[in-house]
């Protein structure tokens, strides 16, 4: 008989991943390539090194080798909060009258309030190795842009973020956060780029886009000695350095004999999705076992189940390579949500692939059901969650519910991506009754497709 499970599974210190696992290893369809945006060829290590750190433009295109050593100092820095515990949802399972068994894991529990750190420190470990004196990022809700200045401040590394101004000015606390890690934060567009300048003229009293502000980030990294430009997702080296949350999650559950039968994620550009199923996926590609993997997102933003398959650019700006993925045109302009963090118009190749070949489902949900869900979780489990990672959980209680009708203990498994404390205007519009939902029509995002290049 199994063991009794805590309500937190910790790892031990020295049970902790030593490497990273690249799950495209493992696929027999592996992701295509990514294009240089001027010639439509493939990029090479060299090319992409002129943006991104020489080490990490290695790992973006190493589609064969399966363990990546963690170099010791990141896995040093990792220890500070990490293991990440793997909770065992008692309470919600009680309050809901369920027989399923639910777990997340809480990557919640560090001042980025988020995932995104396990990435930001590798990203800049990295630069510091090469030598160089700082990166440059953009950064939405501006949860990125913490974790960032974080790892910069920790290798004495300069960061600039440009920080969407519509952001900058809503949410001046993040704003501060990163400043008291010692990051330069400008308003993008801002009038320091070529590009910033540009659109300020063509678009008088903009408040700016991620995609612009991504734009005037590379432009900083390329026009300054020593810089190199640092992304939070998406990229195929994000979801190797995410993939430590899934490995600790199978170690924990290893750990207990626990077989889950379902893993859930959220997914905005795909790095925390696809880092938590990376393991299990992996088994799945090599045949040792099953697993039902679910992908959710936001109903207006809807890339896996309602966006096309191609190659598309990954900017507004066109500067970065091009990438084939689940897209909904990178002219698509979702409409006010409050998953910031899930507003991006295309997906991680890797968990496009997948999805397509069918080891991934997708889910799309409603904002104010999203809510719902997570005052429910807020209530019981003890923990504000962020409006991103409330997507899985509405996804981990309809699942649950279901288990209730046909009497089955599933084991449910969910990321729990961060927490919302600095989303309390998401969620006085959502205790106001003032949170709406759009969803896009079939014609704006056909005619958002119609942008994309004509790659094949
Ligand atoms: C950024 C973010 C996400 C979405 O990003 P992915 O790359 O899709 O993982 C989800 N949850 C939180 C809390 C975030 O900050």
């Amino acid at each position: 008989m199994s063991k009794e499970i805590p309500y937190k599974i910790y790892l031990e210190e020295n049970e902790m991943p030593k490497q990273w696992y690249n799950v495209r290893a493992d696929m027999k369809n592996k992701p295509a390539p990514i294009l240089n945006p001027a010639t439509l060829k493939p990029v090479t290590v060299d090319e992409l090194s002129g943006i991104f750190c020489t080490e990490l433009a290695k790992q973006e295109l190493d589609d064969t080798t399966a363990y990546i050593d963690i170099p010791e100092e990141i896995r040093n820095f990792y220890k500070m909060y990490r293991p990440a515990p793997l909770v065992r949802a008692y309470c919600l399972e009680k309050k809901l009258g369920t027989p399923a068994h639910i777990y997340y894991k809480f990557e919640g529990n560090n001042t980025s309030g988020s995932h995104k750190l396990n990435s930001a420190i590798a990203q800049a470990y990295y630069a510091k190795k090469q030598g160089l004196r700082g990166v440059t990022t953009e950064t939405g809700a501006g949860q990125w842009g913490t974790a960032l200045s974080m790892a910069c401040a920790y290798f004495d590394l300069d960061c600039q973020v440009y920080m969407v101004k519509v952001s900058y000015e809503q949410k001046p606390f993040r704003r501060e956060v990163m400043r008291t890690y010692g990051a330069k934060v400008t308003p993008s567009p801002s009038m320091t780029t070529d590009v910033g300048r540009r659109i300020n003229e063509e678009f008088p009293g903009t408040t700016g886009s991620l995609g612009c502000a991504i734009s005037e980030a590379v432009e900083a990294a390329t026009s300054q000695d020593g810089y190199r430009y640092v992304l939070g997702s998406v990229l195929s080296q994000v979801l190797l350095h995410q993939s430590i949350i899934g490995l600790e999650t199978k170690a924990a559950l290893d750990k207990y004999g626990i077989k889950a039968d379902m893993i859930i994620g959220c997914a905005g550009g795909g790095s925390n999705l696809g880092g938590l199923i990376s393991p299990f996926a992996g088994e799945m590609l090599r045949g040792e076992a099953d697993y039902k993997l679910i992908a959710v997102e936001p109903a207006s933003c809807p890339s896996l189940t309602r966006g096309r398959y191609v190659y598309d650019y990954c900017d507004t700006g066109k500067v970065c390579p091009l990438s084939k993925m689940y897209t909904l045109g990178s002219g698509f302009i979702p409409s006010a949500n409050h998953a910031g963090g899930l507003r991006y118009h295309g997906m991680s190749s890797t968990v496009s692939q997948l999805y397509h070949d069918g080891l991934i489902e997708a889910r799309s949900v409603e904002q104010t059901e999203v809510f719902k869900a997570a005052e429910q979780f807020a209530k019981v489990e003890g923990i504000l969650p962020a409006p991103e990672s409330s997507h899985a959980i509405k996804v981990a209680i309809d699942e649950a519910l279901k288990c209730k009708e046909t009497g089955e203990a599933k084991n449910i498994v969910f990321g729990l991506t961060g927490t919302g404390y600095f989303d309390m205007v998401a969620y006085q519009k959502y205790n106001d009754g003032l949170m709406s939902d759009y969803i896009p029509t079939d014609e704006e995002i056909e005619k958002s497709l119609s942008g994309c290049p004509k790659v094949d």
